[in-house]
């Protein structure tokens, strides 16, 4: 580039600057001058250049993309992304849980599968993670469970005491322990793993008949898995192999794309199937509900700036559109609150004004002013209802709340027991006829491994007994691997 090809430094403000490398001092060996606005300015951005880290899922990274309709599931939905033949923008973003900023991507950690599609109906986020399950089933459980996992308060360090006393008291968490102990804990890449809706939603077609769903984003690029040992390594040479596998992949060209597939179970059968349909440690075994085709996504485009496109990227679950609604899955429920609510302390009241976040459909919202506000209050009137021409709401096409029927007193307690629920029979059914022996050995050597990193005595006692619920010859293989 010729040196007239460059522009001038400015300020923020486009005044052009004096220097990019002296500040302005009373002679050459004086005081730095307060009034040198410029070095203010550029020392007081530095200092605010951070947005605070997600409470979960700090590390991640993430592209644009695209979803295309592959079959015709309108019998089930009327949501306009899955109508047939339809392709809609989307952005994903994958992540590891417990682990800060900076942590490395290969960790035993569940990641983060958080899509956002810009439908013609607004945004619609599907906020996921590569297990079809979860380690609690209660949300007042969640922000316990996430600080088992994260650092103490007094060594501030990772403790797998902490963890295995959380979970060993939280049997709910066994068919997650299991599957996150297992080969999919450290997926070889992000291109290399599933994703899963993991709650159950609502689907709605357009003669207003329900369905529950599950959605199941098959890799196209197959599952692969790191050992531990591989893992332990790749940490160590680059910790960022997950967020470079992904950008490389996509500059060469080499697009990943998921096959969505939904399970469709009719509404009224929920009531009486054999495991509660809305508790998210437990999945709908296949041979129940089949897997069927709906679309692909393909990730196509890097964003241009990090910080801008996914550090910024704000999914939310509370994100729905006509057609698709909640469950009474109540780790769904409380997510519906908790997501906003930490995008707004995180990036700011107006983060859906951001590139990431905004509809690309027009938006008549009556939200107006506060921090960061760049967008002029849509509505040329800032109250509902006005007879000045402000949006109305359609309730006659968009009115129905799509729910359920709803009586009883308030109380709290867990779920009522379907037929065959507990705690331990899914993950048993993964040990025994998922996973084959050499899948088994590297469980066993994963959770002993893991268990013989400062677990206190009382939590060890209690963890083997937890495997043996699970099953009895697995639990009896991980206390003499332990113990030798
Ligand atoms: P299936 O035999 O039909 O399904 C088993 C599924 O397990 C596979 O389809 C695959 O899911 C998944 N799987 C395979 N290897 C592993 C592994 N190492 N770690 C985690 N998951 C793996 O049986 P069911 O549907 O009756 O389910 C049996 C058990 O399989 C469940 O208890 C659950 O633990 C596990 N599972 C079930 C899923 C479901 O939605 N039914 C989804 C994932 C796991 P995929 O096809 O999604 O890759």
């Amino acid at each position: 580039m010729s040196e007239s090809a460059v522009p001038h430094t400015t300020n923020n403000a486009g005044v052009p600057v004096e220097s990019d490398s002296d500040s302005l001092t009373a002679g050459p060996v004086g005081p730095i001058l307060l009034h040198d606005h410029y070095l203010i300015e550029k020392m007081a951005q530095f200092n605010r250049e951070r947005v605070p880290e997600r409470v979960v899922h700090a590390k991640g990274g993430g592209a644009y993309g695209v979803f295309q309709v592959t079959n015709d599931v309108s019998q089930y939905t009327r949501a306009d992304l899955f109508q047939p033949g339809k392709k809609t923008e989307m952005l994903a973003r994958f992540s590891t849980v417990a682990g800060e900023l900076g942590t490395p991507d290969s960790w035993r950690d569940p990641r983060g599968f958080a899509l956002k599609f810009y439908t013609e109906q607004g945004n619609y986020d599907l906020v996921g993670n590569n297990t079809p399950i979860f380690f609690v089933r209660d949300p007042i459980k969640f922000q316990d469970f996430i600080r088992s996992q994260k650092r103490r308060p007094d060594t501030h360090l990772r403790d797998h005491d902490m963890q295995w006393d959380f979970w060993t008291l939280s049997p709910e968490s066994a068919h997650m322990v299991t599957w996150l102990m297992g080969d999919r804990g450290i997926p070889r890449t992000w291109r290399n793993m599933n994703g899963y809706g993991s709650h159950t939603f609502l689907w709605a077609n357009a003669g207003g008949e329900k369905f529950w769903i599950k959605y199941h984003f098959k890799t196209d690029q197959g599952i692969d898995f790191l050992t531990q040992a591989d893992a332990d390594a790749l940490a160590g040479q680059d910790p960022d192999a997950h967020l470079r596998d992904l950008y490389d992949s996509i500059e060469r060209g080499d697009h990943p794309s998921w096959t969505l597939f939904v399970q469709v179970m009719p509404f009224d059968a929920a009531w009486g199937y054999r495991f509660n349909p809305f508790d998210l440690t437990k999945v709908w075994p296949h041979g129940d509900y089949p897997l069927i085709e709906v679309g692909r996504m393909t990730l196509n485009r890097n964003p241009d700036n990090y910080h801008v496109h996914i550090e910024q990227a704000a999914f939310e679950p509370s994100n729905l559109v006509p057609g698709i609604g909640v469950s009474p899955d109540k780790m769904l429920l409380g997510r519906i609150f908790s997501y906003p609510d930490t995008h707004r302390y995180r990036i700011g009241p107006n983060y859906a004004q951001l590139p990431p976040n905004r509809a690309h459909v027009p938006v008549h919202s009556y939200a107006k002013d506060g921090p960061m506000r760049f967008d002029a209050s849509r509505a040329t009137t800032p109250y509902a209802p006005n007879s000045y021409g402000g949006p109305a709401a359609d309730s006659a096409r968009f009115g129905d709340p799509l729910g359920w029927e709803v009586a009883g007193q308030m109380v709290r307690e867990g779920y009522p027991l379907h037929r065959e629920d507990d705690d331990w029979g899914q993950a048993g059914t993964m040990v025994r006829q998922v996973l084959d022996d050499a899948a088994r050995d590297r469980l066993v050597s994963n959770v002993a491994g893991h268990l013989s990193d400062g677990v206190s005595a009382p939590v060890l006692e209690r963890s083997f007994q937890y495997w043996r619920n699970i099953d009895k010859a697995l639990g009896d293989r991980i206390a003499a691997a332990v113990k030798k």
